[in-house]
């Protein structure tokens, strides 16, 4: 057998060992047609049936009802960053940003370079991000307050989403979609890129209301109109096919093997709790967001000095797990532990790291 590491990664990160395997097995030869995915028409039949099943299963996870369409897109989640500001605020209109850390920042950026008049309604800048904001005062009338539920970098994650007084919310959830399930009702919208929870990079999921589909202005360039999309059910152009399929298997192994989103809600709480618990019993390994704040996804910690963290990503490279350097604009450490990270994978990181604070500490 292939040698597989325990991996990590931030992003792209770890898939479904079956799901890789499903891949292999039918990639020369798909469904009978005699061709791979990536040589089929986005035309075909068997490409209509592997996008419409995907998004059949994303619509049934999250309980969506026929209001919401659901779209894969290319340019990644940055691409959204732009899309949601110029869809959703024509003339006189405003919306709140949640300022949680680096991807949240960015989309801001992109708001103000369009010259929209947002406001950050809350930030936790002031702390490096270390934590979510609470009891925040939203903007009454505002056309949607954008949060990111998972910050990828900083460790931290919306435990429950925020009172907006009727606003819908607007969510960057790149890197907790599918994660646990969530009352998708109060969202206007919501995106995330793949390659951290569903996929290969290349393709971003967005679930998009009717209501805000309803505020495109005509003006736009087709490309960056969500109605283009959601009209020609993601294929206005030729669509990213290789992960969307991709995507596709790994939501049937979420449905179908893990048993849907309590099941693995459940199984990331036990292994974030792993994790966690390590830190809140060891001076050696110290989390750096809030406990109130801590990402279930993204584990972020650091040890004693600088040395140590770089011995600590040598010896666990050495040992076979692979993705535990922080990202590079925060140094550190961080075990990004997605929905395709097993239980024993993290409970094998927890071993090698009381064995490592042993001869460390
Ligand atoms: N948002 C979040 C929360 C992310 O973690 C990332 C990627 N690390 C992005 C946005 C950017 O995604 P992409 O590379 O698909 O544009």
């Amino acid at each position: 057998a292939p040698k597989r590491i325990f991996n990590f990664n931030a992003g792209p990160a770890a898939l479904p060992q079956t799901v890789l395997e499903e891949i292999q097995q039918e990639f020369l030869d798909f469904k009978g047609s005699g061709m791979s995915i990536t040589e089929i028409s986005h035309r075909s039949k068997w490409f209509d049936d592997v996008i419409n099943d995907a998004v059949a299963r994303t619509k049934r996870l999250f309980h969506l009802d026929d209001r919401y369409k659901v779209l894969f897109l290319q340019g990644g989640a940055s691409m959204q960053f732009c899309m949601i500001p110029m869809n959703f605020l024509a003339e006189g209109r405003t919306a709140d940003y949640v300022n949680t850390g680096t991807w949240s920042t960015k989309a801001i950026k992109e708001a103000q370079i369009l010259g929209k008049p947002i406001k950050v309604a809350a930030s936790s800048e002031d702390r490096n991000f270390a934590y979510i904001p609470k009891d925040i005062a939203f903007t009454p009338g505002a056309t949607y307050v954008h949060i990111t539920s998972n910050n990828t970098i900083k460790g931290t994650q919306w435990a429950r989403f925020p009172d907006t007084g009727g606003v819908p919310l607007i969510a960057d959830m790149s890197s907790d979609i599918f994660s646990r399930p969530f009352d998708a009702g109060r969202f206007g919208l919501f995106y995330a890129g793949a390659q951290k929870n569903m996929g290969p990079a290349g393709v971003c999921l967005v679930a998009v209301r009717d209501d805000m589909l309803a505020l495109t202005p005509a003006t736009l360039p087709t490309m960056l109109k969500y109605t283009t999309h959601a009209d020609k059910n993601s294929m206005f152009n030729t669509p990213p096919c290789f992960a969307i399929y991709t995507v596709q298997l790994v939501l049937k192994w979420l449905e179908e093997t893990v048993g849907g989103l309590d099941k693995m809600a459940q199984r990331n709480q036990q292994k974030a709790d792993l994790l966690y618990n390590l830190m809140d019993e060891s001076d050696f390994y110290n989390g750096t967001a809030d406990k109130d704040s801590r990402s279930m996804m993204n584990v972020t910690f650091r040890l004693p000095d600088e040395a140590l963290e770089k011995k600590f990503v040598a010896e666990a490279t050495e040992a076979g797990f692979g993705g535990l350097k922080g990202h590079r604009s925060v140094g550190g450490c961080r075990a990004s532990i997605y929905n395709a990270t097993s239980v024993e994978a993290v409970q094998a990181l927890v071993d090698f790291m009381k064995t490592f604070q042993s001869r460390n500490g």
